[in-house]
C-alpha cells in the first residue's frame, strides 16, 4: 500500500501519520523529519537543505527526489510507505510515479486534511518549531499554495484523492481517514 499525506504546515499530518503507520505497517518517510536530521548530522545535505528551510521555502526537487528514492531503494520488510510532506511540487508528484513504476507499483490514495489557515497559523505558532515564527509561517502558507496545492489536482484527475476535515480531534480525523480507506 502506498499513502500520500497531503495537507498544509500544520495540517496534522505526522500525528495522523503515527497512528496509519502502526495500523497498516507502513514505513513513514517525511521528508521534513529526514532533512531536520541531515540538518542535526551537518551531512552535505543538512547544510545545503539548512538555509532553504529556515527561510520556508522549498529545498529543491533534486535533492528531494535524491533523498527519497535512496530511501526506497533501501527498504524492505514492510507493507508500502507514508509518504508525509511529499510530494510537494508537480515534479517531485512525477517523479515519485516514476519510481514506484520500476517496481510496477503506484499510489494507493492521496489524504488531503484541510484546515483552514488561522487555524493552521494558531497551531503552528503553538508548536513552536524553530521555523515556526511568524514571517516563515506565512511564507511556507504562501508556497504551499503556488507550489503543492496544484499536487491535487493531479491525483484527483487519477481518482486518488480522498479529502478530510483536519479541523476535528485527532481519534475523529483518523476515524474519517480509515473508513474512506476501507
Ligand atoms: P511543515 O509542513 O510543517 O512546514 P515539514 O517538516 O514538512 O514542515 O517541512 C519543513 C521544511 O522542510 C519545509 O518548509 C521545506 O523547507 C522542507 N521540505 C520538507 N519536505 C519538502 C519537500 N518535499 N520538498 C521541498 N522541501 C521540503
Amino acid at each position: 500500500m502506498i499513502l500520500i499525506l497531503f495537507g498544509p504546515p500544520g495540517a496534522g499530518k505526522g500525528t495522523q501519520a503515527d497512528l496509519l503507520k502502526e495500523k497498516f505497517n507502513l514505513l513513514h518517510l517525511s521528508t521534513g523529519d529526514l532533512l531536520r536530521e541531515e540538518v542535526s548530522n551537518e551531512t552535505a545535505l543538512g547544510i545545503k537543505a539548512k538555509e532553504f528551510m529556515d527561510a520556508g521555502e522549498l529545498v529543491t526537487d533534486e535533492l528531494i527526489i535524491a533523498m527519497i528514492k535512496n530511501k526506497i531503494d533501501n527498504t524492505t520488510s514492510v507493507n508500502g510507505f507514508l509518504f508525509d510532506g511529499f510530494p510537494r511540487t508537480i515534479s517531485q508528484a512525477e517523479a515519485l510515479n516514476d519510481m514506484l513504476k520500476n517496481s510496477s507499483k503506484e499510489v494507493d490514495k492521496v489524504i488531503s486534511l484541510e484546515v483552514d489557515d488561522s487555524i493552521l497559523i494558531k497551531r503552528l505558532l503553538e508548536r513552536g518549531r524553530s521555523d515556526d515564527n511568524e514571517s516563515t509561517i506565512k511564507n511556507r502558507l504562501d508556497v504551499y499554495k503556488s507550489q503543492t496545492l496544484p499536487i491535487k489536482d493531479f491525483y484527483s484527475k487519477d481518482n486518488k484523492l480522498i479529502q478530510i476535515k483536519g479541523n476535528q480531534t485527532v481519534e475523529d480525523v483518523n476515524s474519517d481517514i480509515v473508513s474512506n480507506l476501507s
